[in-house]
């Protein structure tokens, strides 16, 4: 793929990666091991401990470190997607890796205690309100879970079989299904997301499956009224709309962005189970390696996005290619005894580049 730093060119996915600090268990386990990750952010660069006197080096656009802020990390990875998003674009930010490395950590902690610890999507929306007006805009957000294909309302679990429906004249994809909450303030954004969880724990306890078998998608509808004082009017227009050559009729810019936590990347190899749980397996498979082949196709500037092959690549189909920006983070771990994920993780990275 591309490596350079050419915003024009469209479609292309910009890829970070982001290590967690070693656990309280880890810190004993691997106490006489070392790390199988070692970072070098000043070039950008991630290296994989093969043995103990090689390693592999990888490039990514942006390179987390364990010290990295979450502040940093909305910064680096979701802040310019998120500004697209006000300027009526379609923006993605998704987190891939395996459980325990980070993803939730990173998308979705509230920091109600401690702001800084807020992540990405609790940003994000501070980000969006600070920038819209209380009166001609809108802010509107469905919160969905997808499990073995099948797409859950997370802000009304009643509604636990929603389907995506596409505009057969503009290809644009919806889930007219989905509760769709109109969001004034922050407080009321911090409310639904509790809300959300809650009904994402209790799905899944029904289910009797985790919550890192399933994806997780936080949809954001954004629509501002702008006056855009670059656009050349006719003075026909004036006339027709009776105004002065100084008030000029407001552009409604809608843009749309999609969180997405996905499911626990471990799963992809741990088929070996029976029953439920392979069946979970295949589909975890299915949508993550469509997800892949769909970026892989960005990143190769490939006319064609088979986003046809799963559910989750047909929610995300408005977010690749055109003048959409999608933003993929991969969580890694330190640990030397889950080296295989991780090089696992690296590599989706860095097929996505
Ligand atoms: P995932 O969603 O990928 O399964 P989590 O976000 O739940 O992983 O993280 C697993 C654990 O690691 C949690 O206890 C979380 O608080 C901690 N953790 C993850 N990333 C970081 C980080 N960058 N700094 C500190 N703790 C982290
Ligand atoms: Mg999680």
């Amino acid at each position: 793929g591309l490596r350079d730093s050419d915003d024009s060119v469209s479609g292309r996915v910009r890829v970070a990666v982001r290590l967690r600090p070693q656990n309280a268990e880890e810190m004993v386990a691997d106490a006489d091991f070392a790390d199988c990750v070692e970072l070098q952010p000043e070039f950008k660069r991630l290296k994989l401990r093969k043995n103990n006197w090689d390693s592999d080096t990888y490039e990514f656009d942006e390179v987390l470190t364990e010290s990295a802020s979450q502040k940093r990390v909305y910064e680096v990875v979701a802040k310019p997607v998120v500004e697209s998003v006000l300027d009526g674009y379609n923006g993605t930010v998704m987190a891939y890796g395996q459980t325990g490395t980070g993803k939730t950590f990173t998308l979705g902690r509230l920091g109600d205690e401690d702001t800084s610890a807020r992540g990405i999507m609790v940003r994000a929306m501070e980000d969006i309100l600070a920038n819209i007006s209380r009166d001609s805009d809108s802010v509107m957000i469905s919160y969905l879970q997808l499990y073995m294909e099948t797409i859950q309302d997370l802000l009304n679990p009643t509604n636990d079989n929603i389907a995506i429906v596409e505009d057969p004249k503009t290809g644009d994809v919806s889930v007219p299904a989905a509760t769709l909450v109109d969001i004034r303030t922050h407080h009321d954004f911090m409310e639904l997301l509790r809300l959300g969880e809650a009904h994402r724990v209790a799905a899944n306890t029904k289910l009797n499956t985790e919550s890192s078998r399933s994806h997780a998608i936080l949809m954001v509808h954004v629509k501002r009224s702008v006056i855009d004082m670059d656009t050349e009017i006719s003075s026909e227009t004036y006339h027709s709309l009776h105004m002065s050559k100084n008030s000029k009729p407001p552009i409604i810019r809608k843009g749309k962005l999609v969180v997405v936590d996905l499911a626990g990347s471990e799963r992809v190899h741990k088929s070996g189970s029976e029953g439920h749980t392979l069946e979970e397996a295949k589909s975890i498979n299915l949508s993550l390696s469509a997800l892949g082949k769909c970026i892989n196709a960005l990143a190769e500037n490939s006319p064609h996005v088979p986003v046809r092959d799963s559910k989750l690549t047909r929610l995300l189909k408005d977010s690749f290619g055109g003048t959409a920006r999608t933003s993929l983070i991969v969580t890694v771990g330190p640990s030397p005894r889950h080296r295989a994920e991780t090089a696992s993780t690296i590599l989706f990275g860095q097929r996505a580049m």
